[in-house]
Parts: structure tokens; C-alpha cells; sequence
């Protein structure tokens, strides 16, 4: 069948048919999606580009995700939980380097002491910063009440990728228990909603059994649960995990990444004033692939503040970039790179997702 994409771009609304059609494109139709993606970019978000300062808090991790470097059943990596003191050594680069917003990532934990700990980690930003300095938390699922705390002590963002949106896809990349539920996962992303969290969610990209009609899905699960960040990247294996296994029936690296540019490029055409990130996952693929997905569309850069010291035991997956470089220099780095893709730096300003300013009222923008 001859696709017209210029005609389908034209339209409102791309349907899943559309969408898998658009993903599969290659040559002039490919570069047609990107330059929509652009131009809806400079409408919808503008050319800033909002950083967030990323504390990768701790390894330690109760589940066992099929794709994940740290998960529980891998004795490689030390396992360490940055001091207090540690965390505020970031808050205070950030806040001097004026990021305006934090992420602090970690494996997920839970129990009251962990809790409370975080809890008061939270208090501290808030008072060390005035609370100007924005938080996000990606510390994995947990219960309403730890959501409700983590958000009254400060926490305004939470990130947490459904990984697929299909269900029976996410049965085969997790262990079989209910630790590890697809419903469960949905039912955290609803709590957080209602708690009153900007929410952020994400994918994964080139996963052994996806389909472009599974990626088509994700997109639509962005839009139809109308989220107000949206962070993911290629998959990318792991000697030390059971997905290793598939390593020969996977995309070439270069065609997961490409495949990782089209989704953000056609996320931005369906929802146009959402946060999305331009990931680290890209970068290990392509030295310039952040900068390759702010031009795609995305128009949010997470530089790492994680003490040098703790990154080689925060290997998600192999290859991860910049992990000797301290977030001085990383800072440095970034500008030139985000300049050569024609964008701008947002320092001091928190970013919030315009699409969230735009679904709630008592918003005090900075
Ligand atoms: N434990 C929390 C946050 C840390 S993991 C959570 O799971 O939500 C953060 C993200 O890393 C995960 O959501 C997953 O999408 C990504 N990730 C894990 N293993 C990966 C791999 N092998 N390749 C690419 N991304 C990976
Ligand atoms: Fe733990 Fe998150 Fe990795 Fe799963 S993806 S094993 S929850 S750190």
C-alpha cells in the first residue's frame, strides 16, 4: 500500500493504523514526521530546554525486572544508598547551578524507616532551597499514603514508566508474582494522578517480542491517560539479566535508537505541550542522541549528580554514558551540546509541563 504522510500528517489525530505506518517510514516520509515534530515543538513548548538535576539515590531494589541491571537477583553490583549529606551536596549543586528541579531516582524500597527517611530528605530540600528548588521522585510504586506524605513534604513530580503498555507483554518481562503486576503499576499511576502529582510515565524501546504495534499502543496509553511528562529510550540489554538471552533477536542498536526517535518525534505531534525527556538510554546508543531527540522534540535533559564514586553500581543496563564525569563537568558539556541543537537553556525556571498548568488551576508558576 502507497502511504500518503503528508496526508496522514495533516490530520488531528493519528489513529494506531496511522501511527504503526509512521513509525515503519524511512527516507523522505521519516524526514517529513521529524520536521512536523519540530515545528509542532516550537508551538507547542518553545525552543527552552528545562533541566533536572538526577540523583540516582540508591541500588538497592526489592523487585526483579527481566531487563534491569540492579534488579535484586544481581550479586554484581555493590549495593549503596547515598548519605544525607550526599544528597544535599547535590541539592546545593543544583540549586547553585540553577536547575530549578530535581529527580531522585532509586531502586524501589518500602517500609515505614525508608519512608520516613525520604520523607524528611524531602522536608530538607524544601528548607535548604525555600522550596524554589522542584522535586520529582522516581522511587518505584508505592501506596496511596507514602505518595500523599511524599507529596505534602514537598515532592511535586513523580515518574513512573508503565515500561509496556500491553499487558501480556509485561507478563514476559516480569517475574510472574504479584510484586510485579501490570495492574499494580496502573493502579500507582491512578494514585498518583488523584494525589495531585504532575505525572510522568515512559517506555521502553526495542524490547525482545515488541511489536510497532505495541509502540503504537504506548503512544495512545500517553495520550489517552493524558500524561504531563513522558521519559523513554531504547531498551538496552544487560549481560546480568534473563533478557540477555534474547540479545540475537534484537533491532540492530542504531535501528532501536532511530525507532526511539520516531516515537518522540510522533508523541510530540499527538500532545504537543507535554515535558518529554531527552533520555540518557539515547545517548549510550549515540554520543549526540540526546541532542538528536531535543531536535525530535523532547525538551527535557536530566544531567546526573550522583557522586562519581556510586555510578558504576547504577548500571541500569551496560554502556551508560558519562560515567566518570563529575556534574561539573557534565553541566559544561551539556550547554554546548543543547547550543549546537538550536536550543536554549531554561536555568532558574521549574518547567513544569505546560499541559499540566493547562488541567489544573492553583497553579503558582514560576
Ligand atoms: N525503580 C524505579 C526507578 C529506577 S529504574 C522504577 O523501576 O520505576 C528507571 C527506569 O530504567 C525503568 O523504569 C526502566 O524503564 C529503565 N531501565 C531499566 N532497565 C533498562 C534497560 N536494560 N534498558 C533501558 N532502560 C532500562
Ligand atoms: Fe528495580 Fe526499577 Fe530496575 Fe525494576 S526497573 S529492577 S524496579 S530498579
Amino acid at each position: 500500500m502507497e502511504i500518503n504522510v503528508e496526508n496522514i500528517l495533516r490530520k488531528s489525530f493519528l489513529s494506531k493504523e496511522e501511527l504503526i505506518l509512521l513509525l515503519g517510514s524511512t527516507g523522505e516520509e521519516k524526514k517529513q514526521v521529524f520536521e512536523l515534530a519540530q515545528q509542532v515543538k516550537a508551538e507547542g513548548v518553545g525552543k527552552k530546554v528545562y533541566f533536572r538535576g538526577l540523583i540516582e539515590y540508591s541500588n538497592l531494589c526489592s523487585k526483579n525486572c527481566f531487563y534491569c541491571g540492579i534488579r535484586s537477583g544481581n550479586p554484581r553490583y555493590a549495593r549503596y544508598r547515598m548519605t544525607d549529606k550526599e544528597v544535599m551536596e547535590a541539592v546545593d549543586f543544583a540549586y547553585e547551578s540553577r536547575y530549578a528541579s530535581l529527580v531522585v531516582q532509586a531502586g524501589e524500597q518500602s517500609g515505614k524507616a525508608y519512608v520516613d527517611h525520604i520523607e524528611s530528605i524531602l522536608k530538607k530540600i524544601h528548607q535548604k532551597t525555600n522550596g524554589e528548588l522542584h522535586v520529582t521522585l522516581s522511587l518505584g510504586e508505592q501506596s496511596e499514603e507514602t505518595f500523599r506524605r511524599w507529596f505534602e513534604a514537598g515532592a511535586h513530580r513523580y515518574l513512573l514508566r508503565i515500561e509496556v503498555s500491553n499487558p501480556a507483554l509485561y507478563s514476559r518481562l516480569h517475574p510472574m508474582d504479584r510484586h510485579h503486576s501490570y495492574a499494580k503499576r496502573l493502579e500507582a499511576l491512578e494514585m498518583l494522578r488523584k494525589t495531585g502529582y504532575q505525572v510522568g510515565t515512559g517506555v521502553m524501546i526495542g524490547l525482545p517480542y515488541q511489536t510497532l504495534s505495541d509502540l503504537a499502543d504506548d503512544l495512545l496509553f500517553f495520550h489517552d491517560f493524558d500524561v504531563d511528562m513522558v521519559g523513554m529510550g531504547p531498551y538496552i540489554e544487560h549481560q546480568d539479566t534473563p533478557l540477555y538471552q534474547y540479545r540475537d533477536q534484537l533491532l540492530p542498536l542504531k535501528e532501536r535508537f532511530d525507532l526511539s526517535l520516531k516515537m518522540v518525534a510522533l508523541l510530540r505531534i499527538l500532545m504537543k505541550d507535554i515535558n518529554i525527556a531527552a533520555t540518557t538510554a539515547m545517548q549510550t546508543i549515540d554520543p549526540q542522541g540526546r541532542e538528536k531527540a531535543l531536535m525530535a522534540g523532547a525538551n527535557v535533559i536530566m544531567p546526573n549528580l550522583t557522586p562519581v564514586k556510586y555510578r558504576e553500581d547504577y548500571l541500569l543496563y551496560e554502556n551508560k554514558p558519562c560515567i566518570d564525569e563529575e556534574a561539573a563537568e557534565c553541566r559544561g558539556c551539556l550547554e554546548a551540546r543543547i547550543f549546537m541543537a538550536g536550543d536554549e537553556i531554561a536555568y532558574g525556571e521549574w518547567g513544569d509541563s505546560a499541559h499540566y498548568k493547562k488541567r489544573t488551576r492553583n497553579y503558582d508558576q514560576k
